[in-house]
């Protein structure tokens, strides 16, 4: 792998996260081999995944003497939450343009959450209900923006580039060396996948350190599955171009679509189960709309015997990566409450 240590970073996560065993789960799926890597503990702003990779994007917003921050994502958008801690630790004006299309309503969605938290952070929000008004919004940002003589990053959604996700391929990193320290053998990293850049990061960083680790993406997000499958391979092998890695054939990009329900940020039954399962038996809060849904897939894969592969190696584990959320449980009161 290329060294990268000397590309452009600024430092705000609370790293290495932990890495846990989670017997109580495990018991009860008859499974006593899953661990849990706490990405939602990284610290900024309640934590999550996207703060690895804001620390990339961040620093190369620095780098290129922006003094602004415009990003996207849904109305209830963990990445465009920790982009408004970053920006404000960073000393940043941050525009956020929220699409507002996901087809769930209570009244806790449009004003608790993240949503509560973008404000508290003094983002500027901009609430759009189709592309067209996104896109009028971008459009006006730029605009005044120049005006003021003000130079503008463009953070793309989920963070989601070959820079966002160096932060992953440094995960990859450091769950080799919390694995080597505990003599853990990791066979499979479950995520909740998104926008891909959480995913490829890994794929391109165990691929790179030559670490045989099978990566299941959840797909939480895409209703056309062969476009989240493309979109992950390109992304794959831009990120390997990057760090200078090895090519990753298709057959070991594993995404599993059978777990979105009606789609992105519309509960569903298994959804609300595990969420429940894993803060009873672990004291542990995932959220509705991502990692509630990863670790329904999970549950359900295990149930199914999916990792019992005959050739499996003393001690290898299966490693749940708890990629963040929280504050979404706060805009989804009456799903879990029911
Ligand atoms: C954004 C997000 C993901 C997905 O990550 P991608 O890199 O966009 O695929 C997973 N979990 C949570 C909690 C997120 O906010």
């Amino acid at each position: 792998m290329k060294n990268f240590d000397d590309v452009a970073r600024t430092s705000f996560a609370h790293l290495p996260t932990p890495l846990e065993p989670m017997p109580r789960l495990g018991a009860r799926l008859d499974c006593p081999r899953l661990w849990i890597k706490r990405d939602d503990c990284t610290g900024l702003a309640v934590g999550g995944n996207k703060t690895r990779k804001l620390e990339f994007l961040i620093g190369e917003a620095q780098a290129q003497g922006a003094d602004t921050v415009l990003t996207f994502g849904a109305l209830q958008s963990n990445h465009a939450r920790q982009t408004a801690a970053a920006a404000a630790r960073a000393g940043m004006v941050c525009h956020l343009v929220l699409l507002d299309t996901v087809e769930y309503r209570e009244p806790a969605y449009e004003a608790s959450g993240n949503l509560l938290l973008d404000r508290l952070f003094g983002a500027k929000l901009h609430v759009a209900k189709t592309e067209t008004q996104a896109a009028d919004a971008v459009r006006r940002i730029v605009g005044a923006e120049d005006a003021e003589g003000r130079k503008l990053y463009v953070i793309p959604v989920g963070g989601s580039n070959a820079t966002g996700s160096l932060g992953y391929v440094e995960c990859a990193r450091e769950l080799c060396s919390q694995s080597r320290e505990r003599g853990l053998t990791i066979g499979t990293v479950v995520t909740a996948t998104s926008s891909t850049g959480t995913q490829a990061g890994l794929v391109a960083g165990f691929a790179a350190l030559d670490e045989p680790v099978r990566v299941v993406g959840i797909n939480v997000y895409q209703q056309d599955h062969a476009a989240l499958e493309k979109q992950l391979a390109e992304r794959v092998a831009e990120v390997s171009a990057t760090i200078g890695g090895p090519g990753v054939a298709p057959s070991s990009l594993h995404l599993r679509h059978e777990f979105i329900g009606e789609g992105y940020g519309l509960p569903t039954p298994a959804m609300c189960e595990a969420v429940e399962l894993v803060a009873r038996s672990e004291g542990i809060l995932i959220d509705p709309v991502y990692t509630g849904k990863a670790m329904a897939g999970l549950i359900a894969l295990v149930r199914a015997g999916e990792f019992e592969r005959p050739t499996r190696k003393e001690g290898e584990v299966i490693v749940f990566l708890h990629t963040g959320g929280t504050p979404g449980l706060f805009a989804y009161r009456d799903a879990l409450r029911e």
